[in-house]
């Protein structure tokens, strides 16, 4: 029962197939992934016009690679999965109607994808994982903390009060002259620097509460930055480092909160698992850090390869399968939506607790 995912939501293109193997494993046959990083480069940031452009002039080619690396027609599909928020509504609108075009014309059903439900249930995809599990999910627009319970059934510890984590490392490089994404290019630089050099403040660390705040970070790397002017490449690497480090200790430091509230409400569970999702998880120095708190808490860490931590359709694919499996499909009707936010709104559909 294979299953057609497309990803229009921001600035990659994407068409992937999942389906399962015999013993219900998940196995993608196709992922493939256009990023538009070229078309946006000379604006500092993505701009959405061109995105939506951009996904209608791609979006008919990557769905044919991707059913020609499967395999497959599209009447081997058991359904057609499209992200419809949150996003640019220019590309979602490109998305949703090609998936729905797609469903129309072969009599398929349409799931409706929530893009933070795909890099949610990504670890799923990846890993052998039961509900429930404790979710880090770090990326350009979301930095949260999330259990969850079942397909569906998210509950929110706690969110980022000013910027998401992967827009602080794209507006530091952005800061210092590197090309954007800016976390992959932060991260590369900063393997060269010294993260001593500069103390940066870890904000509400310590703090009982599980939100997370990167708006003070910025502002002192940016002094930090100014103080040292003119940068060298030697500055520039340390300012990366003493970024990232700071980043890390930060989100290390939230985690050993939520764990310990993880562990104390679900005290009996065999296999306990933090789970990390999004862009900003493909960070080697983050992934480190919290494999270290997960090893202190007693919990094993789920951490997907890089490529499907950052924007894919194989998760939207995977959700999509997840939701059809479910008996949840969706009509031709389903709406685009800017914002969607995971644990509002969405309905429990099964898993633990419900
Ligand atoms: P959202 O999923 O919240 O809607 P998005 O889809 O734009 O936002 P993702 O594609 O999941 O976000 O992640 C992109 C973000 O991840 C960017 O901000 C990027 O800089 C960051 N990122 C990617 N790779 C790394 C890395 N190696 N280190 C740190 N940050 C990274
Ligand atoms: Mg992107
Ligand atoms: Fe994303």
């Amino acid at each position: 029962t294979p299953i057609l995912g497309i990803e229009t939501s921001c600035d990659e293109t994407a068409a992937a197939v999942v389906g399962r193997d015999r013993d219900g494993v998940p196995v993608t046959l196709a992922n493939v992934v256009l990023s538009q990083v070229a078309e946006h480069a000379a604006f500092g940031g993505v701009v959405p016009e061109i995105a939506a452009r951009a996904h209608v002039e791609a979006l008919d080619g990557i769905v044919r690679a991707a059913m020609d690396d499967a395999g497959l027609g599209f009447g081997d599909l058991a359904a057609v999965a499209a992200t419809t928020g949150p996003g640019l509504v220019g590309g979602l609108i490109v998305g949703a109607m090609t998936g729905k075009a797609i469903a129309a014309g072969r009599g398929l059903p349409f799931v409706a994808v929530n893009h933070l439900e795909g890099h949610a249930l990504t670890p799923r995809l990846t890993d052998r994982l039961d509900y429930p599990y404790l979710l880090l999910l770090v990326s350009g627009g979301h930095t949260q903390i999330l259990l969850v319970r079942g397909l569906g059934a998210y509950e929110r510890w706690g969110t980022t009060i000013d910027d998401a984590l992967g827009e602080a490392f794209d507006k530091t490089a952005k800061l210092l002259q590197l090309p954007q994404p800016g976390g992959p290019n932060v991260e590369r630089i900063a393997a060269t620097g010294d993260a001593k050099r500069f103390a940066l403040p870890r904000p509400l660390r310590g703090e009982a509460r599980l939100d997370f705040s990167f708006s003070g970070l910025k502002t002192a790397l940016r002094q930090a930055a100014e103080a040292a002017a003119p940068l060298s490449d030697g500055d520039v690497a340390d300012l990366c480092a003493s970024f990232q480090a700071a980043a890390a200790d930060s989100l290390a430091d939230r985690t050993r909160r939520a764990l310990e509230r993880f562990r104390a409400e679900f005290p009996g569970l065999a296999d306990p698992v933090l789970a990390v999702a999004g862009g900003v998880a493909a960070n080697r120095a983050i992934r480190t850090a919290l494999e270290a708190e997960a090893a202190k808490a007693g919990v094993r860490l789920v951490a997907p390869p890089a490529a499907l931590c950052t924007d894919n359709a194989a998760m939207i694919a995977y959700a999509g399968l997840e939701r059809f499996e479910a008996g949840h499909v969706d009509g031709l009707e389903a709406p685009v939506r800017s914002r969607w936010p995971l644990d509002a709104g969405a309905v429990p559909l099964v898993g633990f607790g419900r």
